[in-house]
């Protein structure tokens, strides 16, 4: 069997199991497979597979008709400018993410060294992205889950930041360490009874512990804003990532916890998603 059929009866697979986008998913699947990268897969489409291939193939296919994100089954994703190890303890690096980093790369152009604080670091994508952008940026990310911070810590190792980074396993409200520049979060936010409605691929395979907020949604980031007014230095910036409904409700909770909100951003499908203040 050649690639270029193989990738098809993926695909048809796939898209019997109603898979968003079946032929994508089949083609970097099978680059997985050969250990190539997608533009060699289109390229050699003629070429013959080993049955050994055909095999992992199919194993691939049939674990993402599942719903499993290819993310999971490749370990990897692209993230800001870089390729972001992941396993299925993270959250996979979404696009509006990227909101946070653009606002921070816009806050820290000064050269003085700057200190940034990133609560729930998970893949560390935002911290990681940062530093790698700003010499001048050092960077502590907190976690509680031990198997993020242990990616996280690849990750930099990847990236050439890890002389610039400190991880530290703990809850957002017993850490005391440090005073920041700059804070940035996107904790999970999603109302605990929504969980269930989110996409498959998510609801059954993203780490719970990322996603839920709690009743309101909000229970996580009520924590990340008080502990953030306290560990901030004056004048300090604090950017947020926040569920599409949240806003008005955190504006009032950023206002309490003496912050001046400085704006908001949408991100592409046009809900409000990344929110950025200053300590007052
Ligand atoms: N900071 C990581 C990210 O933005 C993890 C966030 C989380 O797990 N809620 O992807």
């Amino acid at each position: 069997m050649n690639i270029d059929l193989a990738i098809n009866e993926g695909s048809k697979i796939l898209k019997s199991k109603f898979i968003p986008n079946p032929l994508l998913d089949a083609e970097i699947l099978m680059a997985k497979t050969i250990n190539k990268d997608r533009n060699y897969i289109l390229l050699n489409l003629n070429k013959t597979l080993s049955e050994n291939q055909i095999n992992s193939f199919y194993k691939l296919i049939k674990i993402r008709s599942y719903g499993n994100p290819v993310a999971y089954l490749t370990k990897k994703r692209f993230f800001w400018n870089t390729e972001f190890y992941v396993t299925s303890d993270t959250l996979i690096p979404r696009p509006e993410t990227e909101l946070i980093v653009e606002n921070a790369l816009r806050l820290t152009r000064q050269k003085k060294k700057i200190n940034i604080l990133d609560i729930g670091v998970g893949s560390g994508c935002i911290l990681l992205s940062i530093l790698q952008e700003r010499e001048n940026c050092y960077g502590i990310g907190i976690d509680i889950s031990k198997k993020c911070l242990k990616i996280s810590q690849i990750n930099a190792i990847n990236l050439q930041v890890s002389s610039r980074l400190k991880l530290y396993k703990s809850d957002v409200d017993k850490f005391n360490i440090g005073k920041y520049d700059l804070i940035v979060s996107n904790p999970p936010y999603i109302k605990k009874f929504q969980l269930k409605y989110l996409e498959r691929d998510v609801a059954n395979f993203e780490p719970r512990l990322a996603l839920d907020g709690g009743l309101d949604g909000l229970s996580e980031v009520r924590k990340v804003i008080k502990k953030s007014s306290e560990l901030i230095k004056k004048n300090g910036k604090f950017i947020l990532e926040i569920g599409f409904d949240q806003k008005n409700k955190i504006i009032n909770l950023l206002k309490k916890e003496g912050f001046y909100l400085n704006s908001i951003q949408k991100d592409l499908g046009k809900n409000d998603r990344c929110i950025v203040a200053t300590k007052i």
